[in-house]
């Protein structure tokens, strides 16, 4: 007997060939795949007698099949699937290309229903690769003539085969159980669970199929929410090691830095020092725009922890950054006289005896001795969260925690940050230190490239410094073998970045010094890369994204990206980033690729001048609809969803206090309770 908890293999029509794209989505019973969720619609709700059609216009249109036939052309490697559907007020063509199968579904005689564009040929007006579907008297359509659910894009499933598995399988949602109170879905509006399933896979108009959604939000909102407060309860009750808060050490080391802090950086580090004196665990996030020196602020309170005695460990993302890292605090600590250690993937041992470690993920691969760890702080990286620091530290009943800092570049305004992490607290750098310019960005369409190179030349000259980043490499989807992918990318890659080199340095500027950084070089041969960069050996530094995050190199001004269009928002921000550190007036220009288009990313990223304004743009881009599609991209998904409903978020807030309140082990909602508990429970994997 099939169940919600069934396997998707036992379901019947889950055939061999998708199982494995389904499983990438992290859909293992019927219930994962109910609750997989459309990205947005497409409109084939416009039902239209044939006669009445119009060219250009997306119709719906049903009829009897007069005529179905192939044609190959040989010559094109085409084959044509042609057909004449007939209703009482006339006929029409419709053509699909290189699916000569269809003939085998579709038959002279059948009824069946197209949904698509008409367009004007040379041999008259045609559907072009209309939706299409056989239907029977008093069946409703699933695929046209209808609002069409449209799911998130994945190689292996297409929407049409999840409208039909979820369809084949609806009867389940019968025994889905509502977990939202009854109270809140009267209050907010919101339609029952079962309801809400139906309508967001298989909405009759658009109203219905929105209000599915924000059922589903708010759902996840709250649930959010609810988790986030309990962890903050649990983490209280906890021990902490009490750094000592000491003013005068503080006052030395601002004193001693080359530079003045802004007084966003002040109040950050009075924050956090005020807060890691407390016996209990602090739990907080350092957000601060790209360039906003999060760095210094770390090396602040790492100072601190060391000084009472404490151990600091200090996480990045890459490589790169954590060498990078480790050279900042060794500059900025040098007159206080710490031991500071490096432990990334390439390091044979583990460092000894030191205060403070910075590394990469290795610091846990590795297992190194942490004992008296007193304070953890993670880079650029959310998803570095909660668990890692349960791996981190083996915690045995009544030991202390360390202290956690992390630091984000994901701009977020201030109130919608509380909400979303609702377990941390939060300091933000909001202001640019002040020598900063702000940088001058622009679109270089192809004819003005030699321009470009003109101008680089000329700040060459000056004696500034240039980044180039080489298009990203977009691979075939069909990842069997991730290890033998990674290879083919990395290879691919070091054939993109060779050949920009080879042109840069041989042809553009045979005068100036141009090095290349990429994916294949060993560890040591990128920091050797990026010293002779840092130390001006080299003018040109061609790379692949890999310096994406963090790379902090003052004297750069130029920051070039071929294949513009190929990136996101966020990593185009994070790339123009890595210039305007120093004081003078840098540039960031955009290169579409010969044939690409002049996106509306590329134009958002022109205009917006910070993180935030370009996270409110990104949201306008994709829609609020996609947040569903990006959910496995775990926080982000929630930080989108906040975005693009902050009154909801704040209004969730608010409810989820309260029934804490008045339930705070929520008894009484024990469907909420449940889906918190799992949530707990995956934290700790
Ligand atoms: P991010 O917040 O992106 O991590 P970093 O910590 O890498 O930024 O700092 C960016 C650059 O700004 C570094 O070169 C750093 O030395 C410099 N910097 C940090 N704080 C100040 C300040 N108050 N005044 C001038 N320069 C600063
Ligand atoms: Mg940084």
């Amino acid at each position: 007997m099939l169940n919600l908890s069934s396997r998707i293999e036992d379901l019947p029509r889950t055939s061999k060939k998708i199982l494995p794209a389904l499983k990438k989505l992290g859909i293992r019973t019927a219930r994962d795949l109910l609750f997989h969720f459309p990205s947005r619609y497409e409109d084939f709700s416009n039902r239209k007698n044939i006669s009445e059609i119009a060219v250009g216009e997306v119709v719906s249109i049903q009829g009897r099949i007069q005529k179905i036939k192939n044609l190959f052309l040989p010559g094109r490697r085409l084959t044509i699937t042609e057909v004449i559907v007939e209703d009482e007020t006339g006929r029409i063509k419709a053509v699909w290309f290189n699916q000569p199968f269809l003939t085998k579904n579709l038959k002279e005689e059948d009824i069946v229903s197209l949904s698509g564009k008409l367009m004007l040929r040379k041999q008259g007006t045609v559907l072009s690769n209309p939706a299409y579907e056989k239907i029977k008297t008093g069946e409703t359509t699933l695929h046209t003539g209808r609002l069409v659910a449209v799911y998130p894009e994945t190689s292996g499933v297409s929407s049409r085969w999840f409208r039909f598995l979820i369809k084949s399988h609806s009867r389940l949602i019968g025994d889905v159980s509502e977990i939202l109170p009854l109270e809140l879905r009267k209050k907010y509006a919101l339609p029952e669970i079962k309801k809400a399933l139906r309508d967001i896979h298989f909405p009759q108009n658009i109203s219905e199929a929105e209000a599915a959604q924000k059922r589903f939000i708010f759902e996840e909102l709250l649930l959010l929410q609810l988790h986030a407060l309990k962890e903050k309860m649990r983490l209280k009750q906890n021990k902490a090691l009490a750094v000592k808060l000491d003013l005068d050490l503080l006052k030395q080391f601002v004193a001693s830095l080359p530079y003045k802090l802004t007084d966003a950086q002040r109040r950050a580090i009075w924050e956090i020092a005020q807060d890691i004196a407390k016996p209990h665990p602090m739990n907080r996030i350092l957000e601060g725009d790209v360039g906003s020196g999060k760095t210094v602020v770390a090396a602040a309170v790492s100072l601190l922890a060391v000084q009472s005695g404490f151990k600091v460990a200090l996480m990045a993302p890459t490589e790169i950054l954590a060498r990078q890292h480790f050279e900042t605090l060794q500059k900025v600590l040098e007159k206080f006289d710490i031991k500071i250690g490096l432990l990334t993937g390439s390091e044979k041992k583990a460092p000894r005896n030191t205060e403070i470690i910075v590394g990469t993920h290795a610091l846990i691969a590795k297992k190194i001795n942490f004992e008296n760890l007193g304070l953890i702080i993670i880079d650029e990286q959310h998803r570095f969260g909660v668990e890692q620091r349960a791996r981190l530290v083996d915690k045995k009943e009544d030991e202390t925690l360390p202290h956690f800092l992390s630091m984000s570049a994901t701009p977020i305004p201030r109130t919608l940050a509380l909400t979303i992490y609702g377990d941390l607290d939060l300091s933000i750098l909001d202001e640019m230190p002040k020598s900063r310019k702000e940088i001058i960005t622009k679109i270089i369409e192809p004819r003005r490239r030699n321009d470009a190179y003109g101008f680089i030349r000329q700040e060459v000259k000056k004696g500034r410094q240039a980044f180039v980043v080489c298009p990203r490499i977009e691979m075939p989807e069909n990842k069997t073998d991730i290890k033998n992918f990674q290879q083919k990318l990395r290879l691919a890659e070091l054939k993109a970045v060779t050949e920009e080199y080879q042109k840069l340095s041989g042809q553009i500027f045979p005068d100036l010094k141009v090095g290349m950084l990429h994916g294949k070089l060993k560890p040591q041969e990128k920091s050797l890369v990026m010293r002779d960069f840092q130390k001006r050996n080299t003018d040109i530094l061609v790379s692949t994204s890999v310096i994406e995050v963090g790379v902090d190199i003052p004297n750069a001004t130029i920051m070039m990206i071929e294949g513009a269009e190929r990136f996101g928002l966020a990593q185009l921000h994070q790339f123009r980033g890595r210039v305007g550190r120093g004081g003078a007036q840098s540039y960031c220009f955009l290169f579409p690729t010969e044939d690409g288009q002049i996106t509306r990313r590329l134009r958002a990223i022109v205009d917006a001048k910070n993180g935030f304004e370009l996270a409110e743009k990104d949201l306008e881009i994709r829609g609020p609809g996609d947040v569903f599609g990006i959910r496995q991209s775990g926080i982000s998904s929630a930080v989108l969803l906040a975005l693009a409903h902050p009154q909801l978020v704040k209004e969730i807030r608010t409810e989820a206090v309260e029934l804490l309140r008045k339930d705070p082990t929520l008894k009484s909602s024990a469907g909420l309770a449940e889906k918190i508990k799992e949530m707990e429970e995956t934290h700790l994997e």
